[in-house]
């Protein structure tokens, strides 16, 4: 930095600062780019499919997690590249909004920056690559359309939905559990659902994992469950008809600021204090009991003698309930969370069918369901399994079977897995090729080579050849004029996916392809990265 003066004398500073920046232009920027996002994509390539691999990752404080989730992998594997970042966003973005998918959408990525890659080296302009790969999309999304099938949600006791479930959880390593787990995901969402205005909100179900016993043990709850039990061992383990006082505030007497003393010289002054303490927590038990509640749900702790006090009182309690179980609890038993107590009114509290402790198994360990809630339905899943990490990770494969049941509900086309779809894009994008006569064509045809990429990737994490299978499908598929045909990867003896039931709902396939010609577009848009020095 220096001073300077212009003309009139008048002072100004130079800055020096941006000669020190990294600065990629060009052809240079875009390769780059492309290689480090490719690298994340390369990655997550073998987790695909249902022989997928899954990976372990290390936190920085030591915690281990087992996963096979695309979005979980890429959240945890603490990326910096400025682009490798947007596959990081590509994955969540389908997580958030389909919640299935999230490996497949990085991988087709990553095959589409890989065909970017060989185009921009035969010197097509990126821009013409871009447009070309928004037209092969088009096409491809089309193509989705005309071959999805439509599903009957109700048929056979919701086999259907049970069965694009179990595909969901086919890849996962719970997958020896899928047809359990699939089928408490599906009663779950039907719970919980709006049929008529085809929405479910999945707030309404809880997941509530515990360590121990084994992932048969998961079960669906009907209710809230909760993983605390009263706060006394003599409350009543039961009540029923229950008006519950959904409290954020602590049952403890106002503490004195540190900036205050309070000063104590007698043994009178201290019995004073003391009984004015007692008289605090009396006027509080009142408040509550006065308002006609049976029972407080507090999200704070209090002590043991506000305990023993509320024991007296007759008034059973709960501490420590969570932020988000306060939540979920108000909006099925219609509480209005309050969090003074002068501000407890008879309307304000939730009312439930009954609130009970439960034992699970073997366990010494009691857990609270509030039954019957007056406004909702609301269920829970409760995950068991033998560590943490399977208990984690069972919550993570149980959360893409519900987000796959409710996009059935919301809409119930379908198209077949196992890389099908994606190999019936691929020879209707390549029919389209032949259409174009511009530069395009170049990257048309190479966005159709990308789509192949899908079930080339499923073959290989399966022990197959992928190049013979691909060709093999490719083949049988044109000359059948059947898009169903695709990887075997169970090698159960048909490639065509409707005998094996693979379905995928179309929602998220469309979403796939989508969102990663959207960020592939977005990367070959920059060709100029301006990064401060030490990244
Ligand atoms: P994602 O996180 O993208 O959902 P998955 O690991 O769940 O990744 O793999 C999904 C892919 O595996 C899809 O392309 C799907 O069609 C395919 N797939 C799932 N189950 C099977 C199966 N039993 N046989 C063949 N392909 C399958
Ligand atoms: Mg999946």
């Amino acid at each position: 930095m220096s001073l300077a003066f212009d003309d009139y004398g008048r002072p100004y500073i130079i800055l020096r600062d941006q000669g020190q920046k990294k600065r990629m232009k060009g052809l240079e920027a875009y390769k780059s780019n492309i290689l480090a996002a490719k690298a994340v994509a390369n990655t997550l390539s073998s987790s695909l499919g249902p022989k997928g691999m899954d990976k372990m990752l290390v936190s920085p404080d030591g915690d281990v997690s087992v996963t096979n989730d695309g979005a979980t992998i890429v959240e945890k594997m603490e990326i910096q590249h400025p682009t490798a970042k947007l596959l990081v966003e590509l994955s969540q973005s389908q997580d958030a909004e389909i919640g299935d998918g999230t490996t497949g959408v990085v991988v087709l990525a990553g095959k589409l920056l890989e065909q970017a890659l060989t185009l921009l080296d035969k010197g097509i302009h990126p821009l013409k690559i871009s447009d070309g790969f928004d037209r092969a999309c088009d096409v491809a999304i089309k193509h989705l359309e005309t071959i999805s099938e439509e599903i009957d949600i109700q048929a056979n006791e919701h086999e259907a939905l049970i069965q694009a479930a179990c595909t969901a959880l086919g890849s996962k390593v719970v997958s020896k559990r899928k047809r359990e787990l699939g089928k408490i995901a599906v009663t779950a969402v039907l719970d919980v659902a709006d049929l008529a205005r085809r929405d479910v909100n999945l707030d309404l179900i809880k997941i509530q994992t515990k360590t121990g016993g084994s992932v048969e043990d998961t079960r669906l709850i009907s209710g809230i469950l909760i993983d605390k039990d009263m706060s006394h061992p003599q409350m009543p383990k039961e009540v029923n008809d229950a008006k519950i006082c959904l409290l954020t505030c602590p049952f403890e007497p106002p503490k004195p600021k540190t900036k205050h003393n309070i000063n104590i010289s007698s043994a009178e002054d201290y019995k004073k204090l003391y009984q004015q303490e007692q008289q605090y927590f009396i006027d509080m038990v009142n408040l509550v009991k006065a308002s006609g509640a049976n029972i407080a749900l507090c999200q704070w702790g209090f002590d043991d003698e506000a305990n023993h006090l509320l024991l007296q009182n007759e008034l059973p309690a709960v501490r420590w309930v969570s932020g988000t179980d306060v939540e979920l609890i108000a909006m099925a038993t219609g509480a209005r969370i309050i969090p003074r107590f002068q501000e407890i009114t008879p309307e304000k509290l939730g009312k439930a069918g009954c609130v009970k402790e439960v034992q699970f198994g073997t366990s010494n360990e009691r857990m609270l369901v509030i039954e019957n809630c007056q406004c909702t339905k609301a269920v829970t899943i409760l995950i068991r399994g033998g560590s943490q990490m399977i208990v984690d990770e069972a919550k993570r494969s149980i959360h893409d079977a519900i987000c796959v049941i409710r996009n059935l509900i919301k809409d119930n086309r379908i198209v077949y897995g196992g890389g099908s779809a994606e190999l019936a894009c691929a020879i209707q994008v390549l029919q389209y090729a032949d259409e174009v006569s511009s530069v395009e064509q170049y990257a048309i045809r190479s966005f159709a080579d990308a789509l192949e990429g899908i079930p080339c990737c499923l073959a290989d994490n399966c022990g197959l050849n992928p190049i013979t299978s691909v060709a093999q499908a490719k083949s049988r598929q044109l000359k059948e004029n059947n898009p169903r045909i695709g990887i075997d990867c169970m090698e159960l003896g048909t490639t065509d996916m409707k005998e094996q039931r693979i379905y995928e709902t179309l929602s998220s396939k469309k979403q796939q392809i989508q969102l990663a010609t959207q960020v592939v577009k977005m990367i070959l848009k920059i060709d100029d990265v301006i990064a401060p020095d030490d990244y």
